[in-house]
């Protein structure tokens, strides 16, 4: 991956850091977001290269927030991949039906987190729902 600007929303405190440590040493910028309201307004300010989003957040959900996020013109086509420990059948389609480009199941692998996030960036893969 060339040098991305990335918004992580994560409430919890040890994926925010190992995402972001992940990230920060294959050269990407990262932003922090802690909830989904925070995330959005991230978002929309900074306009990131990709979103890694929760979808267990405090204030909004990350369901929530990536329809809102997919409802900005300037956003519509930004990957956005759900990282997420809900390990139901139907999170996958819930999640890619709110927008997402993705989906990782927690707990992450540090060895091949990098390559299924730029699996879920190359190219233009996504459905639009
Ligand atoms: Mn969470």
């Amino acid at each position: 991956m060339t040098k991305s600007r990335v918004l992580v929303i994560e409430d919890n405190e040890q994926n925010m850091c190992l995402v972001s440590f992940i990230l920060e040493k294959n050269g990407c910028e990262v932003l922090q977001a802690r909830n989904g309201l925070d995330g959005v307004k991230m978002a929309v300010e900074n306009e990131p290269d990709l979103i890694l989003l929760d979808i267990q957040l405090p204030v909004m959900d990350g369901y929530s927030v990536a329809r809102a996020i997919r409802k900005e013109p300037t956003l519509k086509n930004t990957p956005m991949v759900a990282v997420t420990s809900y390990a139901m059948p139907g999170d996958r389609d819930q999640a890619m039906q709110a927008g997402c480009t993705g989906y990782i199941e927690k707990p992450i692998d540090p060895e091949t987190f990098m390559s299924q996030v730029e699996h879920f960036t190359k190219g233009e893969e996504r459905d639009n729902p």
